[in-house]
Order: structure tokens, then sequence, then C-alpha cells
């Protein structure tokens, strides 16, 4: 019997180890565990690590067992917020959701022109690690 789902989805998978494998960066050089000092892995986070530390799923899994579910509550800001701080703390969301888009949108013009001036050669590979986008949004962040 032919299951076509199974079929698509080795080719898919294939497909993905192929495109990986093609695009991977020459000259990335991976950092070790600061726990471990494997080159393995990268943090505590992966399964590899001695020192693995539990992500929440794993902590419940240990807690309550396999059959869980997530659960979602919502409620209003009016229902959480005493009426005397609502309008003060509805301004300050306000004013950092707006300082943080700024930020945000700073470093991404100062990654652009990064490029740009590269003028086509490779960038290093600590552009595209997160650090280096924690460093330019530091760059690009001002107290206002
Ligand atoms: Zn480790």
């Amino acid at each position: 019997m032919l299951i076509l789902g199974a079929e698509s989805a080795n080719a898919r998978l294939q497909g993905r180890q192929t495109r990986t494998a093609r695009s991977a960066n020459p000259d990335f050089v991976p950092q070790p565990c600061p726990s471990c000092n494997s080159t393995e892995h990268s943090s505590t986070r992966s399964k590899l690590c001695p020192f693995h530390s539990k992500s929440t799923d794993e902590l419940l899994e240990e807690a309550v067992g396999k059959n869980f579910e997530h659960f979602t509550r919502k409620c209003p800001f009016e229902s959480v917020v005493m009426s005397t701080y609502r309008q003060p703390l509805h301004d300050a969301v306000i004013k950092l959701s707006g300082y943080l888009r700024s930020v945000v949108i700073r470093s991404h013009i100062l990654a652009n022109a990064y490029l740009l001036d590269l003028q086509g050669n490779i960038p290093p590979p600590i552009f595209f690690l997160k650090t280096a986008f924690i460093l330019s949004c530091r760059l690009c962040s001002t107290n206002q």
C-alpha cells in the first residue's frame, strides 16, 4: 500500500537536509557550551549537555505526566489594574512600546547600512548571531 503523505514527508525532509547542507556557512565556528565546553551543542538547553537545563514542557511533564494541556487565561486590563493606576500604566506601556519599536527599527536600519557598506562582501559570521542584533539594539537605544 502506498502512503502518499509519508513519501512526500520523506521528500520534504531530504530536500530540507540538502538545502541546509548547501547553505551551510563554511566559515562557521561552533561556540562551545559555556557549562561543559563541548562543541556538539551551544548551551545547556541541549539534551546532549550533561548540565541540561529543562524546558518548561519538560518540567511540566515531570510534574504532571505526559497528558496535560496548556491553557491561556485572559482577563481585561480594567479588572486587573486598580482604577487609580490604569491611566498612568496605560500611558507608560504605550510610551515603552513606541520606544522599543523605534529601537528595533533603528537597529534594522543600522544593519542594512552595514550590509550596504560591505559592497557585496560576505558579512562576518557574528553578524548572523543573536548577539549582533542585541548589540545593534544597544547602540540604537538612547535614554529619551
Ligand atoms: Zn553543555
